[in-house]
């Protein structure tokens, strides 16, 4: 596995940190009070590491609101927002968010995540929190103030690298079955190993994913697939039974099926490494999404051929169209964002194709035309789905795919087709005719860009006023007006 060896552990680190404002007013405030405060979790956890963390949590064991009303008032901070049903407040410290909370037991119903909330004490507190690295506490108050509270050795895992709860496992993940997908997550940020009886009880407990909102559940997935190395959590996601609760159609593409002597390619693990390989090359977390989703009609339109063996003819086209579905079913955003994954999935094949054959004006002047300018994010998927076990075939591949790069650079220099506009419009076909809107105005209009993307012309008002009224006159037209006016020349 990859560990993410870019943090280490390093204790040191706690050195001056309660120093800062806000910790020197929450100390100030819970000694005033009267009540133990402690700073926990994420943030503990990233500042061992040495990980930048723009959110810190502080639990006392008292009413949560009340003392960081208290807190807020001591810094001048500005508003408190209060979640009184969470017993929860936070307010903004410059960029920095925090949150407070009072020390808590709960106890979960099994049909919701909504807790039964007692007060209890930080070991309380510590125990319901997910795994043991995420339960770090540090004192505030001058007693035990910078005193690492760790019941459960949460800094020895952290330095193994090791995912674990701190009760049994079992009961965690039944209390909320969210951490089983933040486990994954966290071992696919930061490279760790679950640890087999915390990774068994996922197994066992899988189904019970079922009660978790389709938002909380893409809040993880976008972070494993935001991750470094994102062919880690799916890997895990597949292993423990969770991914086929929220994504079965990633699960179908598992498995590699031979007749004849003939297979074809695991599309789940080429999937994950060409996600893995788009990662290198981008965050954008849209880009990776079409990454995870280019082939997901694979199996939906596998055919075996006589002579051809396995086909997946228009798995693109098809793969497009179930983009809006699998976005809507998992709460993801349907506008921009979702387009741009449709129209990637459904053109990833159009510059390997091109990688296939020889390298043509024409082709590469319509790639640019209906990619526009998501051709780089479409150039960046189409080189992470080289990922032939043919060392040959993907030497041979990559060769291509550079020329096709240089290719488009210098069409779209020449040529300027990436975000065409017509050099001739509507109106210019209606003048010269001297006809109202009708069908012909579009036919005219496709043949002139044809001709552009073709190569025939070049993609100026010169060269596509001739054509229009030839054309025209094809179409039994008459020209009333024949001289190029001013218009939109580009
Ligand atoms: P990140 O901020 O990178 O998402 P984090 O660990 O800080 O990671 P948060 O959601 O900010 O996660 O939560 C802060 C802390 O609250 C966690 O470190 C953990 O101690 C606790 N926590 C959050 N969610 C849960 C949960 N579902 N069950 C138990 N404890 C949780
Ligand atoms: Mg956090």
């Amino acid at each position: 596995m990859a560990r993410d060896t870019s943090y280490t552990v390093d204790a040191s680190r706690l050195h001056g940190v309660l120093d800062q404002p806000l910790f020197v007013a929450a100390a100030k405030v819970a000694e005033r009070m009267g009540v133990k405060a402690y700073t926990i979790g994420g943030y503990v956890r990233d500042l061992l590491l040495g990980k930048p963390c723009k959110d810190i949590d502080i639990v006392c064991e008292a009413d949560g609101i009340a003392y960081a009303q208290a807190v807020a008032q001591e810094l001048n901070a500005g508003h408190v927002h209060v979640f009184k049903n969470f017993g929860t407040a936070m307010f903004m410290l410059g960029d920095v968010q925090v949150e407070f909370v009072g020390a808590r037991k709960e106890s979960y119903s099994r049909n919701s995540r909504k807790p039964e909330v007692v007060p209890g004490t930080i070991r309380d507190d510590q125990e319901r929190r997910d795994f043991t690295i995420n339960a770090l506490a540090i004192p505030l108050n001058a007693e035990d103030r910078g005193q690492l509270v760790d019941p459960f050795y949460g800094v020895h895992d952290l330095e193994r690298g090791i995912i674990r709860t701190p009760l049994a496992p079992d009961i965690t993940f039944s209390d909320d079955p969210l951490r089983m997908l933040r486990a994954i997550r966290f071992a696919t940020q930061l490279g760790f190993f679950i640890d087999a009886p915390t990774f068994e009880a996922i197994q066992r407990n899988a189904e019970r994913l079922d009660i978790i909102s389709a938002e909380r559940i893409h809040t993880e997935l976008n972070k494993i697939i935001g991750a470094p190395v994102p062919s880690i959590g799916f890997k895990l996601l597949l292993d423990s039974g969770l991914l086929v609760r929220f994504f079965p159609e990633m699960v179908d593409l598992l498995g590699a099926e031979e007749k004849f002597g003939i297979g074809h390619k695991d599309n789940f693990y080429h999937t994950i490494q060409v996600l893995d390989n788009v990662a290198k090359h981008s965050d954008d977390l849209w880009l990776r999404w079409a990454a995870v989703l280019h082939d997901i009609a694979k199996p939906r339109t596998k055919r075996f051929e006589q002579g051809r063996g396995w086909t997946f003819h228009g798995h693109e086209d098809k793969g497009a169209r179930m983009v809006p579905g699998i976005f809507r079913r998992m709460k993801l955003p349907l506008d921009e964002q979702m387009r741009f994954v449709k129209k990637l999935v459904a053109l990833h094949l159009r510059p390997i194709a091109l990688t296939k054959e020889e390298v043509t004006d024409s082709a590469v002047r319509r790639l640019l035309f209906d990619a526009g300018d998501d051709i780089d994010a479409l150039m960046i998927l189409c080189k992470a789905d080289i990922t032939s076990k043919n060392e040959a075939r993907k030497k041979r591949y990559l060769a291509n795919y550079e020329l096709v790069l240089e290719k488009l650079k210098e069409v779209e220099e020449k040529d300027r087709v990436r975000n065409f506009q017509p050099p001739i419009t509507g109106e210019d076909i209606m003048g010269a005719f001297n006809i109202p809107p009708c069908k012909a105005i579009g036919d005219i209009k496709t043949v002139i860009k044809d001709a552009i993307l073709d190569g025939r012309i070049h993609n100026d008002r010169a060269a596509a006023w001739p054509l229009m009224l030839e054309e025209g006159k094809k179409l039994g037209l008459t020209v009333v007006n024949g001289m190029e006016g001013p218009g939109s020349s580009s």
